[in-house]
């Protein structure tokens, strides 16, 4: 079946939580899709979808969700994809495009590939932005604005299917790129899942410290403990998941991350400053690279928001704004 441009008829989201309802509302707001059909686990997620006016319409079941939609995103943590992916191939549309947003890859396609009917095209997906709040009311339309997403295709994957939702991330103002699974698993296993890791370990070393009382702790935060303390709070769930789910990528990297943390220790018991201060000199000029490419920006943040950066850019403001 050839492949239209956008809008797809009939966006199915499986799963309403921070990156479905970004999904939903950023969609609405680029006329990316003309119906928006949603659904979620707990009734009280599927209320709480409509008391917001997100979906078009919301369903009960996964299977009911992707009836006659074009487009279907399963935005549930990556241990569900599955059974998700069980409950809907029967009632996939013939030249559907299956997708998914799960911050793991390789095992989203191992679980979900064998359900997929003929003729639906499965083209796994992970935005790379997000927050550490979850749920329908932690979404909004910005949050993929000037923010990569990854396609990873399987082989064999037709290429117009695939360049019609890349042209849908493009409308909700995601950068795309694609590469295979197992290459996307690597390169997150070092620039996000190692550091949610790190983050999760000081935060529960800091609150386990008997000599510093847990007061202390959270009155002087501020001194780069505030940051992890934020990178902490992100969702359980989603984060077991992630780790159960990239374990051979995340362990060869907390391998090297190891070994270097041993030659810090090193440098520390030693006095060697030398070392110290070329590893702070390269990580520096790190920081500064990712600045330059508009990954984040220069002016320091202390837990203060910046309201003239928050705002959604053209063209991708909504009509009323
Ligand atoms: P979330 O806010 O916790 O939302 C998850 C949603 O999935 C909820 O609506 C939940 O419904 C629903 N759900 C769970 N199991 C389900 C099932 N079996 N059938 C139908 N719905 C089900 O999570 P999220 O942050 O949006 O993450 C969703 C996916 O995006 C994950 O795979 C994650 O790895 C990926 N991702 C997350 C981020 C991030 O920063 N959060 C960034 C990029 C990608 P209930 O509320 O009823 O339980």
């Amino acid at each position: 079946m050839s492949q239209r441009p956008l809008p797809f008829e009939r966006l199915a989201l499986i799963g309403v939580g921070l990156i479905g309802s970004s999904i939903a509302r950023a969609a609405r707001a680029q006329n990316a899709a003309r119906s928006i059909v949603a659904t979620a686990r707990s009734a009280a997620t599927r209320r709480r979808v409509i008391e917001l006016g997100l979906a078009d319409q919301v369903v009960e079941t996964n299977a009911e969700a992707v009836e006659n939609a074009d487009l279907v995103i399963v935005c549930v943590p990556v241990g569900q994809s599955g059974a998700v992916a069980a409950e809907i191939a029967a009632r996939l549309k013939p030249g559907a495009i299956l997708s998914d947003a799960g911050s793991v890859k390789a095992s989203v396609l191992r679980d979900m590939a064998p359900h997929v009917p003929q003729g639906v095209h499965f083209i796994p997906a992970h935005p790379v932005a997000g927050t550490e709040h979850s749920g329908p009311d932690a979404g909004f339309a910005e949050l993929f604005v000037d923010r990569w997403c990854i396609l990873t295709p399987p082989p064999g994957a037709e290429p117009a299917a695939v360049a019609r939702l890349a042209a849908f991330w493009r409308a909700l103002g995601a950068n795309v790129e694609s590469m295979s699974a197992e290459h996307h698993d690597l390169v997150l296993a070092i620039t996000s899942h190692l550091p949610h890791l790190i983050a999760y370990t000081i935060v529960g070393t800091a609150d386990e410290l008997g000599s510093v009382t847990r007061s202390e702790v959270l009155k002087f935060s501020a001194g780069g403990f505030r940051d992890f303390t934020r990178i902490a709070a992100s969702d359980p769930t989603m984060w077991r998941d992630v780790f159960l789910h990239n374990k051979d990528a995340v362990l060869e990297m907390l391998g090297t991350f190891n070994e270097d943390l041993a030659q810090l220790t090193r440098a520390i018991r030693r006095g060697d400053g030398q070392t110290l201060f070329d590893l702070f000199s390269r990580t520096r000029a790190i920081r500064r690279g990712i600045v330059e490419i508009g990954q984040d920006i220069e002016a320091p943040d202390f837990g203060r928001p910046h309201p003239a950066q928050s705002a959604l850019p053209r063209p991708y403001a909504a009509d009323n704004d």
